[in-house]
């Protein structure tokens, strides 16, 4: 059974009109293509939970914690949500149960609290991003990198090395659509293939920052077994952090909203 043979060479989902995620259009460098078509491949097509769209109402709800999680720097509430949507507050409970089982959100399964909403998590990963005043943590490294874009603003990231632990810092420019600056100057990234169910507690825990390609290499042959995934320059990663994230609040070309 071979289904990637069968899927286009630049596999998207249409999230909403117009609006598709990846956005192969800001993808020009090789290993930045390599890694989002190889973690298609590594899986044997098998896509993301949340590769697929949603309907309009579930659509609205999604943007709108993500909007209100960086405006207020903490995952909203059920009455910030209903405020900010006009959706009744008992509708959106449900449809945050369906975010949670398309791998958007995760939930506290006993108060149904939103804990992460990609970007962002309420986990200590070490990932921290200063965006607009706030200091929020992002789930990993390519889910950092892509925040600024998909806000239109610039952010700055504070992580360490996976290997030794040494601090990383990059900043963005251009709202996000490049960097300001990188230190350690090589600093690179390992975007990790793995999948299982929750991209946060699947392949995230490895998609991580190094302060050289040197560590990063000395760390993956320290791995049994071996990883399934790609070595990014920072530049790379920026480009796949964008292409996945960009696109997320994109208004669709006709109008969807209620
Ligand atoms: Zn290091």
């Amino acid at each position: 059974m071979n289904v990637t043979a069968h899927l286009p060479n630049d596999p998207a989902v249409e999230i909403r009109p117009g609006v598709f995620r990846p956005d192969w259009s800001l993808v020009t460098k090789r290993r930045a293509r390599e890694a989002l078509t190889g973690r298609l491949a590594a899986r044997a097509g098998l896509l993301d939970r949340w590769a697929l769209r949603l309907e309009a109402a579930e659509d609205l709800i999604w943007r709108t914690v993500l909007r209100l999680y960086a405006d207020c720097g903490r995952p909203p509430m059920l009455a910030d949500i209903a405020a900010a949507s006009g959706i009744a507050a008992d509708d959106i409970a449900g449809t945050l149960q369906t975010l949670w089982k398309h791998d958007l959100v995760a939930l506290d399964p006993h108060s149904g609290d939103i804990r992460l909403a990609y970007p962002f998590t309420q986990v200590a990963t070490g990932h921290r991003v200063e965006l607009q005043g706030h200091v929020l943590h992002a789930p990993c490294a390519i889910d950092a990198l892509g925040i600024a874009d998909m806000y239109s603003t610039n952010v700055a990231i504070s992580s360490r090395c996976h290997h030794c632990g040494a601090p990383v810092r990059v900043e963005t420019a251009s709202e996000g659509k490049a960097l300001r600056s990188v230190m350690p100057s090589a600093a690179a990234v390992w975007y990790d293939f793995a999948y299982d169910a929750s991209a946060a507690t699947s392949c995230c825990p490895a998609i991580a920052f190094f302060c050289s390609e040197d560590h990063r290499r000395q760390w993956l042959n320290d791995q049994t077994p071996r990883r399934e995934g790609i070595g990014l320059t920072m530049d790379e990663a920026l480009e796949v952090g964008r292409a996945i994230f960009g696109p997320v609040l994109v208004e669709g070309s006709s109008d969807i909203q209620t």
